[in-house]
């Protein structure tokens, strides 16, 4: 049964990094899709531009993969986005025995233990971390509880992983230094954005007057 993958991210905008961390993991995780999940109302942060706006930018950016979906619940879903709520509504969905990655950045997983319920994570998916620039994820430089949860659960083969979740992956990548952050300060600054975003992203985000 071949996995699935889930990549959350507030998409504000999405960016060439978040296609490449993608297009890398599709590969060195062998799986059948990979599903975009943009936030609703990320409860850590306020997004500058609308929902709608982000998803609209995702739908674009995607359109030439066909391996990339979008999952819009979150975008749907009234009050805050939890992502263990996801998880939960995805595995119910997909059934016991399918392996699921959940991937997130390098930056992501060392903020982890704020995130909601984030013990109960790997319950129903595994976890693969994307290498990011200026941000270390080896052993000696996590906080207490991460590398516990790396030792106990770490997979060094991730291909091969035939259950259903549990496992937690670094994944070493051809790391991308874009970020969101620096996207929008560039359109505010009127700096090119067009080798950092898709070119249809570039024409969605001038059209629409976005991060101005
Ligand atoms: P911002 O700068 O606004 O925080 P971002 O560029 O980190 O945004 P998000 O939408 O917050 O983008 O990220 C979604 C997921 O993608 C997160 O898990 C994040 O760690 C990961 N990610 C984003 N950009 C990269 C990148 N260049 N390399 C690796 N992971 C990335």
């Amino acid at each position: 049964m071949k996995a699935q993958g889930y990549f959350g991210g507030t998409f504000d905008p999405i960016h060439n990094g978040h296609l490449s961390v993608a297009q890398q993991l599709v590969d060195k995780l062998a799986l059948e899709n990979l599903w975009f999940l943009p936030a609703g109302s990320p409860w850590q942060r306020t997004p500058q531009a609308s929902a709608q706006h982000r998803l609209a930018m995702v739908k674009l950016a995607l359109s030439n993969y066909p391996s990339f979906k979008v999952d819009e619940r979150e975008i749907h879903r009234q009050g805050f986005t939890y992502t263990i709520d996801t998880l939960k509504e995805i595995r119910a969905e997909q059934g016991n025995s399918v392996p699921l990655w959940f991937v997130i950045g390098a930056d992501s997983f060392l903020n982890l233990t704020t995130w909601h319920d984030w013990q109960q994570l790997l319950h129903y998916t595994h976890l693969a971390v994307a290498c990011r620039p200026n941000y270390s994820v080896t052993e000696d430089k996590l906080s207490a509880p991460l590398r516990s949860l790396l030792i106990k659960h770490y997979d060094k083969d991730p291909q091969s992983v035939a259950e259903p979740a549990g496992k937690l992956s670094i994944i070493n990548i051809e790391e991308s230094a874009i970020s969101a952050t620096a996207v929008r300060q560039c359109v505010q600054q009127h700096k090119d954005i067009q080798s950092v975003v898709p070119n249809a992203v570039y024409q969605y985000i001038h059209q629409h007057h976005l991060y101005q």
